[in-house]
C-alpha cells in the first residue's frame, strides 16, 4: 500500500513517514499544495494525508480539485486549527476523515486502516487458497505453516492478496509497494517475488500460487 503525505512541517511529515514505513507502507512526502496535487494525480495512492495549511495552495483547495478530478484514494485532513468550520468545510468537500494536530501515530494508523478497509479492501484477514495474511499481526500462514516476512515482502504479498486473479504488471506492483525513489530500471520486483516464493510457494506446497506472466508481470491464482 502506498501513501502520500502532503505536509510542509518537516517534523510532522518525518514522524508520520517513519511510522508508516515501519508498518510496511510505501510513503512519498511532498511539502506544498501544488506539487502535492500533482503527485496525487500522476501516481496511484491507496490513501492521502493532506495538511490544510500548506504553501502555494491550501489543503482545502487541493482536496476540492482532487475530488473534482475523480481521485478515488481516501483522504485524511490534518489541521492545526481545531475549528469546527475547517473540519466541516473539509468533510463537505469530500475528505474522508480528519485529525487535529498534535495526534498520536496510533490514532492516524487506526483511521487509515478503517478508510482503506472501507474502500475496495474487504475483510481485515486476507485469504487466498490455503494462504492467509493478517494485516493486524502481519503474519502469513500457508496451510499450517507460519511464515515470517520482511517489511517489503509483507507489502508485496498484501498487494497480491488484495488483487487475486488479476495480472499485475511490474509497474503496477512497483507503484503500490515502492515509493517515488524506486528505480524502474532495476529488477527489484522480480527479486522480491522470488524472496516471497521461497517462503510461501516452495515445493513443500502442492499448489503454486504466484504465477509469472511472461513479459508482463505476475498473477496470484490457483492453477
Ligand atoms: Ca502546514
Amino acid at each position: 500500500m502506498r501513501i502520500l503525505i502532503i505536509e510542509d512541517e518537516k517534523k510532522v511529515a518525518a514522524f508520520i513517514k517513519r511510522g508508516l514505513e515501519q508498518e510496511s507502507y510505501a510513503v512519498d512526502v511532498v511539502e506544498d499544495g501544488v506539487e502535492g496535487q500533482h503527485y496525487a494525480e500522476v501516481n496511484e495512492y491507496d490513501a492521502i494525508i493532506l495538511d490544510i495549511m500548506l504553501p502555494k495552495k491550501s489543503g482545502l483547495e487541493v482536496l476540492k480539485e482532487l475530488k473534482a478530478n475523480g481521485i478515488k484514494a481516501p483522504i485524511i485532513l490534518l489541521t492545526a486549527r481545531d475549528t469546527v468550520e475547517d473540519r466541516v468545510k473539509g468533510l463537505n468537500i469530500g475528505a474522508d476523515d480528519y485529525l487535529t494536530k498534535p495526534f498520536a501515530f496510533e490514532e492516524l494508523l487506526a483511521r487509515l486502516r478503517v478508510l482503506m478497509r472501507r474502500g475496495s479492501y474487504g475483510a481485515p484477514m486476507l485469504k487466498f487458497a490455503d494462504l492467509s495474511l493478517d494485516p493486524a499481526t502481519r503474519k502469513a500462514k500457508r496451510g499450517n505453516t507460519e511464515v515470517e516476512l520482511t517489511v517489503k515482502e509483507y507489502a508485496l504479498l498484501e498487494y497480491l492478496l488484495r488483487n487475486p486473479n488479476r495480472v499485475l504488471t511490474r509497474t503496477l506492483i512497483a507503484e503500490h509497494v515502492w515509493d517515488q525513489t524506486f528505480d524502474s530500471e532495476t529488477n527489484v520486483v522480480d527479486v522480491y517475488i522470488n524472496h516471497l516464493r521461497s517462503k510461501i510457494d516452495t515445493k513443500d506446497f502442492t499448489k503454486r500460487l504466484i504465477h509469472t506472466v511472461r513479459g508482463v508481470g505476475y498473477v496470484m491464482k490457483e492453477e
